[in-house]
């Protein structure tokens, strides 16, 4: 019997596993030397103490809780488990505890027996590593880069949103390899990396997919936003020379892009088609990017041109404004005017508003250009208070992205105190989606515009979501009928029944109406018949460059008090 427990006690000394047994109120009552190998710990400074000194604080207590009640119920419990080491790092460790029970089955000791799991541990995340990574840039690799994709897919269905692959392969990549040879190249390809990760957000991916290629997976992206992104990583690249072995290497690429959903909805089709664009993008020159469908590539041009020139014509002053007269039904007067922004490009000629705001919307200058309307619509209602002989009121066009600026109503106090503005002398138009944008934001904003004496008027109302409980919320003064329903008013039942319904809103509300794009006198009539206010269109006047629209207004007021003098 002594020389079993002697022998056992040898066993226990020398056992490469993990030894530990406590009592039943768990106080440490021996360990073994493969304990103090691993945990840093030893038999002196644990014996009598918790094993709580062990833990690494990575489990919570449910953890705990599971294994004490597998301990009692089961008797053993076995799982991985985090320790701490006495210098403080964490290891992860192979664990079994068995409750050793008497012969009333009441457990007097606790046997834990574990295996230091770290250097598996840390071949198992290394054989992931190598099956994801690439060896030479550390980016992912295509395997990792296409499980990325397929998640992407995935999200981007349910929340209907686009993404971006770009395709990116180096242009003459291969006259580096071979004249400077591989050490160069794999140290230009390794710069590249780095420049190609620190160009998009973290949230994108970026990874190499061979040789010279790289795949890039940009996360909620539409064409603008690749357009960008392609750009920007084009710029960096070539304007970066990388210093390899006191050899300055410029870079330059060709970038394939597809786009999901439009075009394709699979991983081989998105691939496919960015290879297809990169392929272009090389025979077109190289240093460029396509996307793949060439309307994409001529939206892109078009958009980038003309956000180019926006960025010249505010300096070089070839915005100008025009000025619509509007009437009133009732007394047939002029009672204000639309201030609508032209543009005189110096080789294109005069370019609509209808081009060139949604492309200053998507570039963000529309903020610079709506300040430019206001500021100039009030300098000129400044102007104008002299010599007008009839008082009218200006409308402005404001823009959803100026409304969303910071202390947007900051500056239209600032502008309208600058030009000493009169309650009544300004309108703003507003679009619903202003409405509907966050409720209180937008209350805030028309209630300060009320303090300031300012009309607000709700433009093409109709053609937006049309969700109308804004209305009794918010207190707009004019609601605009789209000319979409003015156009057929007196041919398509419909459009009459849109426009006298609107007009029976809008008196409900106690709020103007105004029907736009007014052109013949029997739509003038027809709304005058149904009640509606005011009108605005070619049938009573066009938009007028200044001088003409100010003898317009003389002419009006002329006319007015002719007619006024034959009456008596
Ligand atoms: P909107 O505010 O609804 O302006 C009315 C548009 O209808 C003007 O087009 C005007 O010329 C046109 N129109 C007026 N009467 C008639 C008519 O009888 N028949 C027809 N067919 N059309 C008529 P415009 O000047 O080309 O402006 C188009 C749009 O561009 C404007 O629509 C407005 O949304 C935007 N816009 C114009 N100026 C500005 C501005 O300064 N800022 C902002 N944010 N948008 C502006
Ligand atoms: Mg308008
Ligand atoms: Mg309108």
């Amino acid at each position: 019997m002594l020389m079993e427990l002697r022998l056992a006690e040898v066993i226990f000394e020398h056992s490469s596993e993990v030894l530990m047994i406590t009592d039943a109120k768990a106080h440490i009552i021996s360990v073994n030397t493969a304990f103090t190998h691993t945990s840093g710990y030893t038999a002196s400074e644990v014996l009598g103490k918790n094993p709580r000194l062990l833990s690494s604080g990575e489990h919570n207590a449910a953890f705990y809780r599971t294994m004490w009640g597998a301990i009692h119920s089961n008797g053993f419990w076995a799982g991985e488990i985090w320790d701490k080491h006495k210098d403080g790092h964490l290891y992860p460790k192979w664990l079994k505890i068995i409750a050793v029970k008497d012969s009333e089955g009441k457990a007097t000791h606790y046997v834990s027996i574990a295996t230091d799991i770290s250097v598996r541990k840390a071949n198992e995340e290394n054989i992931d590593l190598l099956a994801h990574y690439d060896a030479l840039t550390g980016l992912p690799n295509r395997t990792l880069l296409h499980e990325r994709i397929k998640q992407l897919i995935s999200a981007a269905q349910r929340d209907k949103r686009k993404f971006a692959l770009l395709f990116i392969d180096l242009d003459r990549f291969k006259y580096v390899n071979d004249s400077m040879g591989h050490a160069v190249g794999d140290r230009l390809l390794q710069a590249v990396a780095l420049s190609l990760r620190n160009s998009v957000r973290e949230c994108d991916t970026v990874s190499r997919i061979g040789g010279d290629e790289f795949g890039i997976l940009l996360r909620e992206a539409d064409i603008k936003e690749a357009a960008h992104v392609s750009q920007l990583l084009l710029d960096r690249l070539l304007n970066q020379p990388y210093e390899i072995d006191d050899i300055r290497l410029t870079v330059q690429a060709s970038i394939g892009i597809s786009i999901y959903p439009d075009n394709g909805l699979d991983i081989d089709t998105l691939s496919k088609h960015a290879d297809v664009a990169m392929y272009r993008a090389k025979e077109e020159g190289r240093n460029c990017f396509r996307f793949f469908t060439a309307e994409m590539n001529a939206r892109i041009n078009h958009l980038f041109s003309m956000e180019k020139d926006l960025r010249l014509a505010l300096e070089r002053s070839e915005f100008y404004l025009f000025f619509q007269p509007q009437m009133d039904l009732v007394s047939n007067k002029l009672c204000g005017a639309e201030a609508l922004i032209r543009w005189k490009h110096p080789t294109k000629g005069l370019i609509s508003p209808v081009e060139f705001i949604p492309v200053a919307e998507e570039t963000g200058q529309i903020i610079a250009i709506g300040e430019w309307v206001l500021r100039t619509a009030c300098e000129k209602i400044a102007a104008w208070r002299q010599q007008a002989t009839l008082p009218f009121s200006v409308a402005v066009n404001l823009s959803i992205h100026q409304f969303r600026q910071p202390n947007f109503a900051q500056l239209i106090a600032a502008v309208i105190q600058e030009h000493a503005i009169q309650p009544g002398e300004l309108e703003l138009e507003v679009t619903e989606s202003i409405m509907l944008s966050d409720t209180q934001v937008a209350l805030d904003f028309i209630s300060a515009m009320r303090e300031m004496g300012l009309k607000l008027s709700i433009d093409d109302f109709g053609t937006g979501y049309s969700s109308l409980s804004y209305l009794k919320k918010m207190p707009v003064h004019k609601l605009k009928i789209d000319r979409s329903f003015v156009r057929e008013i007196n041919i398509d039942p419909n459009d009459e029944a849109i426009v006298r319904s609107i007009i029976g809103l809008a008196h409900q509300f106690n709020l103007q109406v105004i029907a736009e794009g007014v052109e013949t006198q029997e739509q003038q009539d027809f709304l005058r018949e149904l009640g509606c206010n005011e009108i605005q269109g070619f049938f009573y006047g066009k938009p007028l460059p200044e001088q003409e629209f100010l003898s317009f207004v003389q002419a009006e007021s002329q006319a007015f008090n002719g007619t006024k003098n034959d009456d008596h």
